[in-house]
This record gives structure tokens, C-alpha cells and sequence, in this order.
């Protein structure tokens, strides 16, 4: 069994309220949000962050960006509009070593970046 967290809901491991979900790709909600509404965009296959993308290839990268616009539609913030972030690393305090977007959204998110 994996101590990754991340790949432990994406087994089905651990419960999640899950936004969408497929054979690659899962989202769900954070369980301390920092918005209104803030889901995780986690792919299935473990890879530390975003400084390991080259590993997961362009065609499987660009699929992933797809699924989180279609994840923050489902999550019914596609109008109003969300923010999309990915800590890398110490600096960036990354706390859960599994690649994930936060999309972030449901009400003014001010000007943080
Ligand atoms: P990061 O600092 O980018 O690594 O953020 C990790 C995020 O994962 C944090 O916002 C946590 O609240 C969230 N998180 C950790 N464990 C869980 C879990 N079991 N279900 C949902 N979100 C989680
Ligand atoms: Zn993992």
C-alpha cells in the first residue's frame, strides 16, 4: 500500500468528495479550503511536482490541463472565473509530494498573484 495520500484516494484508499474523475486524472475538494470553493487536480500516476513534468510527457501534461478546465466547470466555477496554482518545492511550501493543481474560485480570490 502507498504513504503517498494523494495516490491513496486516487486508489480509492482514502474517501474524497470527488469532483471528476477519470482513468488518469482525479479531482476533489481540498479538505481545508483557502476558498470557497478549492478543488485538487491529482493525476494516478505519482510524480513529486511540477519540476518532474518532462517524466510524465507533453501529450499526458496537456491532457491534464483539459481535465482541470472540465474539473473547474463541473465544480461550477468556469464563469465566475478561478485561479490555478502549483506548489513546487520548500520555497512554495509544498506539503503533499504528489504534482497537483488548486483550482481555486467561487469569489473574489484578491490580487495574491
Ligand atoms: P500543497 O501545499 O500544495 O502540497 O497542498 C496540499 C493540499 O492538500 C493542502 O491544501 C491540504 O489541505 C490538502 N489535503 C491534504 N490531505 C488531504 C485529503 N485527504 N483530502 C483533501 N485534501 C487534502
Ligand atoms: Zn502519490
Amino acid at each position: 500500500m502507498s504513504e503517498c495520500i494523494f495516490c491513496r484516494i486516487a486508489a480509492g484508499e482514502i474517501p474524497a468528495d470527488i469532483v471528476a474523475n477519470d482513468d488518469e486524472f482525479i479531482a476533489f475538494r481540498d479538505l481545508h479550503p483557502l476558498a470557497p470553493t478549492h478543488v485538487l487536480v491529482v493525476p494516478k500516476r505519482h510524480l513529486r511536482s511540477l519540476d518532474e513534468i518532462e517524466a510524465f510527457g507533453d501529450a499526458a501534461a496537456g491532457r491534464m490541463l483539459r481535465f482541470t478546465a472540465a474539473a473547474a466547470r463541473s465544480a461550477g466555477i468556469a464563469t465566475s472565473g478561478y485561479r490555478v496554482v502549483s506548489n513546487t518545492g520548500p520555497d512554495a511550501g509544498q506539503e503533499v509530494d504528489h504534482l497537483h493543481w488548486h483550482i481555486i474560485g467561487g469569489g473574489p480570490l484578491g490580487g495574491m498573484v
